[in-house]
Parts: structure tokens; sequence; C-alpha cells
């Protein structure tokens, strides 16, 4: 604990000798170093580790899908009370806010998803999913492992910290728009800035891959029902064929990104569910295909959608069909662009620079997937990366969504430290900026 004494005995000469320019860091690269090396011993000591690894294995027994994490909810709930660290709840349902610091601003929010995938667990381990078709196969329980393990390392340091940190444990991550709901409870209101971490089984363990600007699409879902008039499929003349109509609107849907989209502007829509007809013989009534479609860019994203109704709606007259599109955003809200804050980017880079070297830091290249962390950071500044888990010596880790998805849980104590320290050093460089900027006002007075 007493490295922190001398950091915090630093700044509060910062504070008082701080000259009226004030630098974008404050904290040099001793007291960003001292910070995160330490961060990452703790998170690495054998009783915080086993926890952690305990905590993990536990949810991965009991998975539970968005909206539905009630058991994963309690168990936090239970270790942030052994832990003496208040919280809010229920926030969207099953989700939790905790409080760690000052209670007072600088707010900085660390964010984990709790939620689990409808599918059936294939890897055979002591601790498989107990829940037939459910699973966590993308890693969000340990994510709750990490934010809970830097709980602990920021509670035990909570004396040293300038502000407040939020835990945020949020639900329905995926597809559910959890995210979404969580902002609109107003319980993070006050939030200045928020981290968020995956996994990944791409990425060597003990590296981390991150940039600024937007890193993943926006995403919508579209479903449309085709309505023809079935018959026999011999006399097709007595028929209005809902399954040629709908082959044709795929094919039209097929322009949009080719034909009218800017080449350099990233974009997807993709047909991905055809359902009609049962028989060889007969022709149905109807035929209901649905897809997603992905932008970069709020103006791409609502062009697209637009034309999606406009092409499926027209094209279907034009066979004769009947239908309307439905996106369906009460249960599938579209998910904004996920954009990483510039400051934050920098904020990162000093942090897992100094804890676990500059060439562990991988340039992040955007990519058509989404996430709901996209909400936070449109609200607010949000900075969200990817934490490597790969380690060759342990035989081949699947992507996520795979049933013989794994997690290396070596990679915890990375996540727990890089959380806490990134949350520490912000509420650091954001108080002395605070109370530097207090104290000049006060001297113009
Ligand atoms: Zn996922
Ligand atoms: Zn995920």
């Amino acid at each position: 604990m007493g490295f922190l004494k001398w950091v915090l005995a630093i700044f509060t000469l910062c504070t008082y000798l701080a000259t009226p320019t004030l630098s974008d860091s404050l904290l040099n690269k001793d007291e960003l170093a001292s910070i995160s090396a330490n961060f990452l011993n703790l998170a690495k000591r054998t009783d915080l580790f086993d926890w952690m690894v305990k905590i993990r294995r536990t949810i991965h027994e009991n998975p539970e899908l968005g909206f539905e994490e009630f058991e994963t909810s309690k168990l936090i709930r239970n270790e942030l009370d052994k832990m003496g660290i208040y919280y809010k709840y229920p926030v969207a349902v099953t989700g939790v806010v905790g409080f760690i610091g000052t209670g007072k601003s600088p707010f900085v929010a660390l964010r984990a998803d709790m939620d689990a995938l409808p599918m059936q667990e294939e890897v055979e381990w002591e601790h498989k999913s107990k829940i037939p078709g459910k699973m966590h196969a993308c890693g969000h329980d340990a994510h709750v492992a990490m934010l809970l393990g830097a709980a602990r390392i920021l509670q035990e340091q909570r004396d040293y910290l300038q502000g407040t940190v939020l835990l945020v444990f949020q639900p329905a991550e995926e597809g559910g728009g959890g995210a979404k709901k969580m902002l609109e409870s107003g319980v993070l209101d006050n939030v200045d800035a928020i981290f968020g971490l995956h996994i990944s089984a791409v990425h060597p363990i003990g590296t981390v891959t991150a940039n600024s600007g937007p890193i993943m699409a926006g995403s919508g879902f579209f479903e449309a029902v085709i309505k023809g008039k079935g018959g026999h499929a011999a006399i097709p003349q007595h028929t209005i064929d809902p399954i040629l109509a709908a082959s044709n609107i795929i094919v039209s849907l097929q322009h949009l990104v080719s034909r009218e989209a800017d080449p350099l502007d990233s974009q997807v829509v993709t047909v991905a569910k055809f359902k009609g007809g049962g028989a060889f013989n007969v022709i149905p009534d109807s035929v209901t295909i649905g897809g997603t479609f992905r932008a970069f860019s709020k103006e791409s994203f609502t062009q697209l959608k637009q034309r999606i109704v406009e092409v499926i709606t027209r094209q279907a007259a034009v066979q004769r069909c009947n239908t309307t599109v439905d996106f369906d955003t009460e249960n599938r809200p579209f998910y904004p662009v996920t954009v990483n804050n510039k400051a934050l980017h920098e904020h990162f880079r000093d942090v897992a620079a100094q804890m676990l070297g500059n060439d562990k830091i991988i340039e992040k290249k955007p990519t058509m997937g989404t996430e709901d962390f996209s909400f936070f950071a449109e609200a607010f500044p949000g900075y969200f990366y990817l934490l490597g888990m790969v380690d060759e010596t342990k035989g081949r880790f699947e992507s996520g969504h795979n049933p013989f998805y794994r997690v290396n849980e070596d990679a915890l104590p990375y996540g727990a430290a890089l959380h806490a320290s990134l949350a520490t050093t912000y509420l650091l460089e954001h108080q002395v900026k605070a109370t530097t900027q207090d104290r000049n006002v006060r001297d113009e007075l």
C-alpha cells in the first residue's frame, strides 16, 4: 500500500506548486509504472488469483441468458457485500453498480457483461456448464471475475482514490442491449469516462489490442414476411410464388452495398434467414427472410435502413406479394458504432505500456462486429480494448460463440490489474487537474 502514499504526496505537491499551464498528463512515467506494476503484482497474488478463478468457474457452471442473470447478479452482490462495497441493484433487471472511493467527482466507470449464450457446451471438463443449452462461450464469466478482482484491489486502495470508481455489471450484452437499459436507469448519469474490455482468443496472453476512433460497426436486424398465395407447384399460374419473390428481394438487397455505398465506407447487408415451404410440390403462402446490416457512420446506417425497407417492399410488390419490414428494436435495439475516445486512448496506452511493455500493445483494426459497450461510449467518453489470452502451450483456443470455447484463466490478473490501474490513474490525473483549475479560479478571484 505504501507505494501509493508517495504517489499521492507527489500529487499533493503538484497541486500546490502547479503552474497555471495544465499538461494533458500530470502523472509522470515513474508514477504510472509504480501503480501499474504494483496492481499487476496484487492481481497475481495467489489468494486473489484463486478467488477470481473460483468465481469464474462458479459462473461458468451456471450460465444465464440476457436479463436472466439473477444468480450471477446475486453472486456479485454477495462478493461486494463481503468487501463492504456499496452498490445499487437492480439496475436494468439484473444489473449491479458498485461504488468505491470518495463518492465525489470525478467518476470513472469499469464495465463487465454478465450474460451467457443459448448454446450447448462441448468442452468436457470439471466445471462444464450444468445448464443444458446454455454456455458462457464469450468469456463474460471471466469479465465478471476480472471486474470483481479489480474491485478487491481498488477497495484495498480506497483511501488513495481521488474520486469514485463505478463497477458496472451489466446484463444482456449478446443482443439485448443491456447497456442501453442501464443508461436509461440514470444510475450512470454523472460518469466522466468508462473503460471496458473483452477477452480475446486471437491475441497472446499479456497483450492488449486497441485503437482510437471507430473500432466496431453499428448494427441492426431486420425481418420480413413475404406473403403470396400458395398452391400446387405444377400450376404456378394459380399462385403468387413468395419463394421466387423472396429470392429476387435477396438479390436486390446485394446492390445496396455493391452499387449504392461508397466502396471506401465499409457496410454489410446479409440475409441470414430464409424460411419457407416444406414440400416438393407445394408453393407456400409465405416466406420469412431476415438478416443484419452494419455500417460505420450514422448516415450510412440510416441510409441502409431506409433502402432495406424500400427494396423489400417494392421488390415484393413487383412480384405481386405483400410485406412489411420489422426491425423489432424493442427486443433487438440498434447498436451504435463503437467509438474509442482519443484522450482515453492516450491514457490507456500510457498505462498498458507501463504494465505490459510497449511491444505488447497491438493496434486494433476496425471490424464489422458490434458491442453494446457502444451505448456507453456514445453517452460519455469510452474506451474498449481486447485482452489477449492465447498461450500455445495450453492447446488451441477457439474463438467466441464456439461450443469448444475455453478461457485461459491466467489472463484474469491482467484484466483485473488493467481495470484497477486505468481507473486509479484516471482519477488521479483528473483530480489534480480539477483541483488545479479550482485553484486558478480562486487565484483570479
Ligand atoms: Zn459474444
Ligand atoms: Zn462477448
